[in-house]
């Protein structure tokens, strides 16, 4: 697991700064609760500010009187006294998640049978993978049986540390009788338990809980740090970070998602798409949209992808129409072909695309067969809607989007 620490959050200054504050002074709320979209740093912050909290260097032996064996590794006379020292047994074992007074909820699916396991492989994979990236099932939920577990140890007193930490990943994720389960406990007067809640979805959250918890808002990471921390921690190539960074939507979990793949290729394969949108022909173009679309449940996602792609692409042809020089180009390895397509283009048909696109997106969402929507856009794209009789025979063929 990359440890990070409060000081060290990726393009986060002001919850950093704000939560390193908290930590100093001592003083800490029941309850925070985490905004902002997926992948800009929530969890690890919320897992950063747990291990802070427990760190032994400001809640150590003194604190517990002497059940510490004195021989354990004292922290540094350097510690910070607003982070955690990253070197006592507390810090050791928070960051190993084995921590007595860390507790760590996050939404799992499968069967409950099997919980236990998945929860273990999770909390594996993100000890042992640097880049881990929590990835749901649309079903997945915070487990009833595990929030009940927790519930029944909270009601003793911490085994080590003067409090103790929850954790609760996607906390949007909970039935209606867990929000008021959580309300309880949050509310309970001289708890000794600071509950963090992270969410992308505040509003899924019933208004009780955002009322009832101190707010910490997460912006999206701007895209120069994605790219930088794509190239220099996660060894990616110039071409592909300044590609991801630019498609991740200042979500470094989407960045790493997305480099998984390949990225370069997956770009060219949606601009190919353009092709017989833009020469008007359609038959090779709902082949061809069949194809990219052909993924099952991913296919929504990948689709939105394809059209991210082809936007970057158009936002790279305004630039090159006002003059931007090539470092300001995403798809700088094409740049040829911008500057060329650029020439041949308008800006007025260019801001026109883009906003087909932008609609287009907005469809994929809806409930309309994503490969019409796809096909039905890229049409239009094309300068003109498909004449005549609906195409292709579909029952929910919808042209009016
Ligand atoms: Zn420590």
């Amino acid at each position: 697991m990359t440890v990070v620490r409060l000081s060290e959050l990726l393009g986060q200054p002001g919850p950093s700064t704000f939560l390193r504050g908290v930590v100093a002074g001592g003083r800490y709320a029941n309850a925070y609760l985490f905004l902002g979209a997926a992948g800009v740093g929530k969890g690890t912050a919320a897992l950063a500010f747990a291990r802070a909290l427990l760190c032994e260097t400001r809640n150590g032996p003194k604190a517990q009187g002497g059940l510490f064996d004195p021989a354990a590794p004292s922290a540094p006379p350097d510690a910070p006294a607003d982070d955690a020292c990253g070197v006592c047994e507390a810090c050791r074992r928070s960051a190993q998640l084995t921590h007595p007074d860390l507790k760590f909820l996050f939404p799992v699916s499968g069967e409950e049978k099997d919980l236990d396991k998945t929860v273990a492989e999770t909390q594996q994979a993100l000890r042992e993978d640097p880049f881990f990236v929590f990835n749901y099932e649309k079903a997945a939920s915070i487990r009833l049986s595990l929030t009940r577990e927790l519930l029944r140890e909270l009601a003793y007193r911490p085994y080590e540390a003067e409090r103790r930490v929850v954790v609760v990943r996607d906390a949007d994720r909970m039935r209606e009788d867990q929000y008021s389960a959580l309300l309880k406990s949050i509310e309970e007067p001289g708890a000794s338990t600071v509950w963090v809640l992270t969410t992308a979805r505040a509003s899924r959250l019933p208004a009780t809980i955002p009322s009832r918890c101190q707010r910490v808002r997460f912006a999206p990471l701007p895209e120069p740090a994605i790219r930088q921390f794509l190239e220099q921690r996660a060894g990616v190539g110039n071409s592909d970070a300044r590609l991801l960074a630019a498609l991740s939507g200042g979500s470094l979990a989407r960045a790493l998602t997305l480099r998984d793949g390949t990225p370069l290729k997956e770009r060219d394969r949606a601009l190919a798409l353009l092709e017989p949108a833009l020469r008007g022909d359609p038959a090779s173009l709902w082949l061809a949209v069949r194809d990219v679309t052909n993924f099952g449940r991913a296919g929504r996602e990948v689709l939105r992808r394809m059209v991210e792609f082809n936007q970057l692409w158009l936002r790279d042809l305004l630039r090159a129409r006002y003059g931007a020089p090539r470092e300001a180009l995403v798809n700088r390895d094409r740049e040829t072909e911008i500057r060329r397509q650029a020439e041949l283009t308008g800006p007025a048909e260019i801001r026109r695309r883009l906003m087909v696109l932008e609609e287009m997106l907005r469809t994929i969402e809806g409930n309309v067969t994503p490969e019409l929507a796809m096909f039905s856009a890229l049409s239009r794209l094309g300068g003109e809607r498909v004449a005549g009789d609906p195409w292709p025979p579909h029952p929910t063929a919808r042209w009016d989007y």
